[in-house]
């Protein structure tokens, strides 16, 4: 029996080991390719014989990928700090509906640049929480909603105020995700095969930070999917 549990013991302490070298690979990996590129660009510019046009494109690049490492370096940041926890940081009692409706109006501008129409049904809700945290999660659910919806497209949010829950969903009528890849996207720097997916900016760590935060509240987040018609994320957060 002391044997069978010290295998399993080291078996745990293999798998965790395993987990953080490819952790730290696909860090380095992620990092790795924008600083190659602000490099390559920086020796570019200082050819002294650019046209104005060259020189402009080049330090545009410079600024993008400085960007990319500056948002992925936050987001693991967040989520280093989300797997030290065991509940809410701040917990204070607020009102969700208008936290949510003020993250819509933030980005209206967005929406308007890709042409995008956004319905939304909001109950009232009065919920006790980490308003910091929860912050992040409609912040990275509507922005993939938005991401992997071609111009034009449909984005439906709704808070239902239910006995002991609310439950906020996003659906979009976007890329969508393959069935196969479905239980994959809420791990640390997974993101879909797809060619336009991969075309698309992105860390993979979005959904991780989602599920974290809505694992700290009590709550929980599910996704169905079809591919080519759309996604929904679905959140339900216990309110008692
Ligand atoms: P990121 O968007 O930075 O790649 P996320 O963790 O937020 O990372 O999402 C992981 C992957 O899940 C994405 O790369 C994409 O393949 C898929 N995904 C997430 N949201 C959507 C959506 N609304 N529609 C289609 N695919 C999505």
């Amino acid at each position: 029996q002391l044997a069978k549990s010290f295998q399993t013991m080291v078996h745990k302490l293999d798998e965790n080991d395993r987990i953080r070298k490819e952790f730290i690979s696909d860090v380095s990996h992620d990092f790795q390719s924008p600083l190659l590129n602000i490099k390559g660009y920086a020796e570019l510019l200082m050819n002294s014989d650019l046209a104005e046009q060259e020189r402009t494109s080049y330090a545009k690049v410079i600024q993008n990928e400085t960007e990319r490492l500056s948002s992925l370096t936050k987001q693991l940041l967040l989520l280093t700090s989300l797997d030290q926890l065991t509940a809410p940081l701040e917990v204070k009692l607020f009102r969700l509906d208008v936290q949510l409706k003020e993250i819509i109006r933030r980005n209206r501008w967005l929406l308007e640049e890709k042409g995008m129409s956004l319905t939304m049904d909001i109950d009232e809700v009065e919920f006790r929480g980490d308003p910091a945290f929860l912050e992040k999660v409609w912040e990275n659910l509507l922005s993939n909603a938005l991401k992997y919806t071609e111009n034009d497209g449909l984005i439906d949010i709704d808070l239902v105020k239910e006995k002991d829950h609310a439950v906020i969903s996003f659906r979009d009528n976007g890329i969508g995700i393959e069935d196969k890849e479905l239980t994959r996207v809420f791990d640390r720097f997974y993101r879909a095969d797809d060619s336009r997916t991969q075309e698309i900016g992105g860390t993979g760590l979005g959904l991780s930070i989602v599920q974290q935060v809505v694992r700290l509240h009590g709550g929980m987040v599910e996704v169905v999917s079809n591919k080519g018609i759309g996604t929904t994320f679905v959140v339900k957060l216990p309110t008692m």
